[in-house]
């Protein structure tokens, strides 16, 4: 790991579980062993996230999927900041992959959504990735540099921010990013950062992969020098799993 935080691992949970499918998994979470020194975040869906935030050990903190754009209102199906951080969560997905390529979220929009996020005290796992045809096409840096480029135009500060590179191609296919293409990405955001942020902010900024990671190919990834840990779909699902993965810093 390049990054100067803590090793970070969250599992996104996505539009998955019920109410007993979810209490076996915190049960599961709450009775494995996990290195003491990374930082752990799981993410279920908003329904649930009372019940997890009641019966999960504080160790592992919880996050949010999505969030409103600003403050709550007449905004029908939304979910503001304030009532995630009513309910306790630390931390919000924004950008992931399936809100902009399947619900249709632009790089602006996800931006102010960081901004006001971050305004509020939540911490944001800002994720960047580019689609099959884009890596194909050899345009993978100009797509993670534009997504990198409309966070930095909106937000306030670095400090709160993980950024999460999730190849669009390797999210739930089972086809993970080799350790070489993951670092190769991930160093070059990390440059990216210092060119156009600080180098304090690049040194510091914690850059976490994700798309089909697993207990099997966890321990190479983690390996790599500019990997600062994990966003985790799937396999978070499965609390022996995810905790192997916890457990695979470097
Ligand atoms: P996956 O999902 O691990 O199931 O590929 C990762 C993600 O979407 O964050």
């Amino acid at each position: 790991m390049a990054g100067t935080g803590k090793f970070f691992v969250g599992g996104n949970w996505k539009c998955n579980g019920t109410k007993d499918s979810i209490s076996k998994l915190v049960s599961d979470l709450n009775s494995a062993k996990l290195e003491p020194d990374v930082d752990v975040v799981v993410a279920p869906p908003f329904v649930y996230i009372d019940q997890v935030k009641s019966s999960l050990i504080d160790r592992i903190e919880v996050s949010a999927q999505n969030s409103w754009v600003g403050k709550g209102g007449a905004f029908t199906g939304e979910i503001s900041v304030e009532q995630l951080k009513d309910l306790g969560v630390k931390w919000v997905i924004l950008g992931h992959s399936e809100r902009r390529h399947v619900i249709g979220e632009n790089d602006e929009f996800i931006g102010k959504k960081a901004a006001y996020a971050l305004s509020e005290g939540l911490g944001v796992i800002a994720c960047i990735g580019e689609l099959l045809q884009e890596r194909e096409a050899g345009k993978t840096f100009d797509v993670v540099f534009q997504q990198m480029k409309a966070f930095a135009d909106s937000v306030p500060s670095w400090d709160n921010i993980v950024i999460a590179y999730e190849p669009v191609w390797a999210i739930g296919t089972g086809k993970v990013a080799t350790p070489q293409q993951a670092q190769e990405v991930h160093v070059a955001v990390r440059d990216w950062l210092k060119k156009n942020v600080s180098a304090e902010v690049a040194s510091k900024t914690r850059i976490i992969y994700g798309g089909s990671v697993n207990g099997s190919n966890c321990a190479e990834l983690a390996k790599q020098e500019d990997i600062d840990g994990f966003l985790v779909g799937g396999a978070s699902l499965k609390g022996p799993e995810f905790a192997v993965i916890v457990n695979s810093v470097t």
